[in-house]
């Protein structure tokens, strides 16, 4: 046998520890698990926070969007402002755009309009321009686990987010059988999907983790018929809640007759929005208007601290409203009907909470989301 050590890692989005907990997975291969606490934000927040051991303020990334008009992309979209709604908010018409826009832009990152209104697009400018996983990819010029694979020299395999998990498990499969693999980092995505639009309780969630079970066993089997040792990771950037209730958190904002791209600008996310001030007093007002929605807070600069979210010149936002866990803001920017499942909820929340599983008993479960890339890099000999 020439090759000796193999450490997998398998990264699948929005697989909580609560759900964890309820499924049978991989326990007898992967004794060694335990809870993760996430860091606040989305994948775009999680991901490079995975793949740099950085904090939200140190690596630079966020929500996608932020506000910035003076260097906005979208300005050239206004005039699709004056579409009907019927058209404009179409999900097909949005995905079709956004795929040519970022053709146009030069984009390499994971790029969507969203929800996101045409009228409001010329206030913000996108955060993932660029392939994480690609040299140069962190906005905060941090390196990534992938730089330093590259760097050393290390023989690895990191899978295509842009692709299906059944090519990217083909691929990893074709990989290990060439022989001579060092580090393999496999990126499964697709059950994020499935908790979005059925909930945590749905037989689909169930189906989808007994199917990861038998893929990831027979990676783990092939691997280990070549290689000595083979040191599997199996971790996820947050968990889902089951969305109980949903916020017109846009409609409060009206009453206070305060006006859009004038007296302040907003990005409503999911389950967060986040607020600029453009006129004297807007500030205050807006503050009165979200302190009198119950279903959520506004988060105080000594949260925002301790999530890492305090960004150089608040460049997401001068204050951040967040919603209770499991309840939607609806509409948003992101989308306008109500979904079954959501994250992206304060961290310290159970239902927030991601995973990580391991048969390295030299190895303990990170306590918070930024300790999985010191056990990447020590992997490979920090
Ligand atoms: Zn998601």
């Amino acid at each position: 046998m020439a090759d000796t050590t193999l450490t997998l890692c398998v990264f699948i989005d929005a697989f909580g520890w609560r759900i964890l907990e309820r499924h049978e997975f991989l326990g007898d291969l992967l004794p060694v698990r335990g809870p993760v606490e996430t860091i606040f934000g989305y994948s775009s927040t999680c991901d490079p926070t995975i793949l740099t051991g950085k904090l939200p303020r140190d690596h630079g990334h966020f929500s996608f969007f932020y506000y910035s008009p003076a260097t906005s992309p979208f300005r050239a979209l206004r005039p699709l402002g004056l579409l009907p709604e019927a058209v404009a908010g179409r999900a097909r018409v949005r995905r079709v755009l956004s795929r040519l826009l970022a053709g146009r832009l030069g984009y390499t990152g994971y790029f969507q309009l969203y929800s996101v209104p045409f009228w409001a697009l010329p206030q913000f400018d996108y955060s993932e321009k660029r392939d994480l996983y690609q040299p140069g990819g962190i906005n905060g010029g941090c390196t990534t686990i992938m730089d330093d694979l590259r760097r050393m020299g290390v023989p690895h395999y990191c899978s295509d987010w842009r692709l299906p998990e059944p090519d990217n498990l083909a691929s990893l499969r074709a990989r290990i059988d060439q022989g001579g693999l060092r580090f393999a980092y496999l990126y499964l995505a697709s059950m994020d999907g499935v908790l979005h639009a059925h909930g945590t309780q749905s037989a689909l969630v169930s189906r989808k983790i007994a199917e990861y079970d038998r893929e990831l066993r027979a990676v783990i089997a092939q691997a280990q018929a070549r290689h000595e040792r083979v040191r599997v990771f199996v971790f996820s950037d947050h968990g889902m809640a089951d969305v109980t209730a949903t916020c017109d958190l846009q409609a409060r904002m009206r009453s206070t007759g305060l006006r859009f791209g004038k007296d302040y600008v907003a990005m409503y996310d999911s389950t967060m929005a986040r607020f600029w001030f453009l006129t004297e007093g807007a500030r205050a007002a807006t503050e009165r208007a979200l302190e009198a929605e119950p279903q959520g807070r506004i988060l105080s600069d000594a949260d925002l601290a301790r999530f890492g979210c305090d960004f150089p010149g608040r460049k997401y936002g001068e204050i951040f409203f967040v919603a209770d866990s499991g309840v939607l803001i609806c509409p948003s920017f992101m989308g306008l009907r109500p979904i079954p499942g959501m994250h992206g909820y304060v961290p310290d929340h159970p239902d927030s909470t991601a995973m990580f599983a391991t048969n390295a008993e030299d190895v303990a479960p990170p306590a918070r989301l930024d300790g999985i890339y010191p056990i990447m890099r020590a992997e490979v000999g920090a």
